[in-house]
């Protein structure tokens, strides 16, 4: 293993002690850096709507002391012996998706966000708002230089989670995307889908957003309710927080299209009915986060096509202030927290 200037043992962030807790500072003992992990110097963290889930226990399961986070950026202080890709010093950012078994078929075939045994960077773990974090090397992914830290955090969640489903349905640049929602991840989405050449649908019931859909690329900007939406897009991708009314974005499809679900409403139904989905074929589905090659691809697309997300930086003490603000839905599209 290799030495590190760091000497301190311990690990500082912010924990909520029991559900739906502000955050308190917390210090934790800093675990042995394994084989495979690298220990990462902390320089900021994406606030996710999933931590916010999470601090609230809205999925069950959250257990406390809880220290959230996992859109993270920073920079490699040590590594285990078997680390081969990543070198001290390096940039690495660090998503939801801590670990994987590396056994099953899914882990195989590089779609280690289908393992059945993944494990979540902050949950039964201590997370990304923190000063440091001890983490598998094979979920850290070098940050391609013209990307500019706060601005790529975001991109470590969200941006993964919007991408991968553009991948999955092998979409092209003659097919035409929705994205219903502008917020924290349908912004990134807005520019992934204008990168790649498509026709670009936004679908919001906020009309003051309609310039701002367009500055991040958007060709048109509807409310999904409007009686002339439909049989217009190929692919629908479905970001918001809102309840799914899924009869009507089933509508806005072409025949063949496809309704990908990735915002997870607290009320957690889909409304719909058969023939919605028997006229014209179409399919509903759900897309979770991206697998670690993904993430590299979609690393590489950002920086080459200068997507980045529109955030309001946060010093990292000021966690409850963002926290806060996210909860109002009064975030400007991502909140970043700064050490
Ligand atoms: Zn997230
Ligand atoms: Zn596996």
């Amino acid at each position: 293993m290799s030495t590190s200037d760091i000497t301190t043992k311990t690990i500082e962030g912010y924990a909520a002690q029991k559900v739906g807790a502000l955050l308190e500072l917390f210090q934790y003992d800093c675990p042995q850096v394994g084989p495979w992990d690298i220990e990462v110097e902390i320089t900021h963290c994406g606030l996710c709507h999933s931590d916010l889930h999470l601090i609230q226990n809205d999925w069950g399961g959250s257990t406390y002391p809880l220290l959230p986070g996992h859109e993270i950026i920073g920079i490699v202080k040590q590594k285990g012996s078997l680390v081969q890709e990543l070198e001290i010093g390096m940039r690495v950012g660090i998503g939801w998706q801590g670990s994987s078994c590396g056994k099953c078929e899914w882990c195989h075939q590089g779609e280690e966000n289908l393992c059945l045994k993944q494990e979540a960077t902050c949950v039964g773990h201590f997370g990304g708002f923190a000063n440091k974090i001890v983490a598998d090397s094979r979920f850290a992914f070098p940050i391609p230089e013209p990307l500019d830290s706060v601005n790529a955090a975001p991109l470590l969640c969200g941006g993964a989670t919007v991408f991968s489903p553009l991948l999955q349905h092998n979409v092209d640049a003659t097919m035409k995307i929705g994205v219903v929602g502008v917020g924290g991840l349908g912004h990134l989405a807005i520019q992934f889908a204008k990168a790649l050449g498509c026709e670009v649908f936004v679908f919001s019931s906020s009309p003051e957003k309609e310039a701002e859909a367009k500055k991040f690329g958007a060709h048109h900007f509807l409310s999904s309710t409007h009686p002339n939406a439909e049989n217009l897009v190929d692919l629908l991708l479905y970001t918001s927080s809102g309840s799914v009314d899924a009869k009507s974005y089933l509508k806005l499809l072409r025949p063949k299209g496809k309704l990908v679900i990735m915002g997870a409403p607290k009320d957690q139904q889909v409304d719909l009915e058969v023939f919605d989905l028997i006229v014209g074929r179409k399919t509903v589905c759900g897309s979770n986060i991206a697998s670690a090659p993904v993430i590299r691809k979609m690393l590489q697309f950002a920086a080459l096509h200068g997507i980045e997300a529109q955030t309001e930086l946060f010093a990292m003490q000021d966690i409850n202030l963002a926290l806060e603000k996210l909860a109002n839905n009064e975030i400007h599209y991502r909140a970043v927290l700064e050490n």
